[in-house]
């Protein structure tokens, strides 16, 4: 509660600026350390055939494995990395183990053609990044059309002409982009002709009402999936739902004709060890391992 006479508020004001300061200088240093130490780990998480239930690519997911504060997420970390120039060498190192991670579950039977979905800030797509990720890929023996980019409207929303470029690049060197997270905060159509998409991500806030018929807000996201499911499908686009957490929403979804799913119902992210003794016993649907 603030106080209005003057000192006290002011006093709480100064503590609460004072605690996001040291906050925000303790994840700079957490970072810096990580790059050195490297913590940074890139963790998998099966994006699947909506009809068959089997891998058709993994996304990595950034994690910073802190020795005393355990497995951190990427929330807190991003935004400050991308804030203080850090996110180019983060993203470097994510990228180098999600290929490297993808070579190792390659060897696994019936594995060979999966993906790895790398996702990109902004500040990542300078004129180097065709050849660093050419480099990689090459490195690894991995084919470029096995990696695909990840860009929110984030990357596009300025129209600059440089990311353009890049983008097209890379695109004619024959990895993929994926729009993730749409039909979120600004993300427009006309990305969809503008840039060359290949796979639309449907966030997850339109997946979690499905199922609940009763729902105004449910019958309406009902509405907005089928409708950029035509559309993706018109620009020849694959589609992916994103969030997907139960046998319903799966199976509503696959009536709806989506390609493809990812979320809690068929796996969590998982770290490179756990995921290949996973996908080591044999399956036939990955949702029978969910967890
Ligand atoms: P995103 O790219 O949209 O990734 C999907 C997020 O949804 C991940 O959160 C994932 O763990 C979570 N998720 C997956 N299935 C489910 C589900 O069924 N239910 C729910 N509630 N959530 C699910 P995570 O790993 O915390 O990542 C958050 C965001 O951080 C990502 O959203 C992405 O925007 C960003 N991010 C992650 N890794 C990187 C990276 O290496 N580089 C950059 N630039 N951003 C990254
Ligand atoms: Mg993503
Ligand atoms: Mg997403
Ligand atoms: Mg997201």
């Amino acid at each position: 509660a603030r106080k209005r006479d003057g000192k006290n508020g002011a006093q709480v004001f100064d503590e609460a600026m004072l605690d996001q300061t040291r906050e925000r200088a303790e994840i700079e240093n957490d970072i810096d350390l990580a790059i050195t130490a490297s913590w940074f780990e890139a963790h998998l998480q099966p994006i699947v055939d909506i009809t068959t239930g089997q891998p058709s690519g993994f996304e990595a997911l950034m994690r910073m494995r802190h020795p005393r504060k355990g497995l951190m997420s990427p929330a807190s970390i991003i935004g400050v990395a991308e804030e203080n120039g850090t996110i180019g060498q983060i993203g470097n190192l994510i990228l180098e183990d999600a290929v490297a991670n993808l070579a190792r579950v390659s060897r696994l039977p019936g594995m060979r053609d999966t993906y790895v979905a790398v996702n990109f800030s902004p500040l990542q797509f300078d004129h180097a990044l065709p050849t660093r990720l050419s480099g990689i890929l090459g490195r690894y023996g991995i084919l470029p059309s096995r990696l695909v980019v990840e860009i929110t409207e984030a990357v596009l929303m300025h129209d600059n002409p440089d990311i353009r470029t890049i983008l097209n690049e890379i695109h004619e060197f024959g990895c993929r982009i994926a729009l993730d997270d749409f039909g979120t905060g600004y993300s427009s159509l006309s990305y969809l002709s503008r840039f060359p998409v290949d796979i639309v991500k449907i966030d997850q806030s339109f997946i979690r009402s499905l199922g609940e018929p009763a729902s105004e807000i449910g019958r309406k996201n009902t509405m907005l999936i089928e409708g950029i499911r035509a559309i993706s499908h018109q620009m020849n686009c694959k589609v992916v739902a994103e969030g997907v957490e139960t046998a319903e929403q799966r199976s509503l979804l696959m009536q709806m004709g989506v390609d493809y799913a990812q979320g809690y119902y068929f796996s969590k992210p998982r770290e490179i060890s756990e995921l290949l003794s996973v996908l080591s016993v044999e399956m036939t649907d990955i949702a029978s391992l969910a967890g």
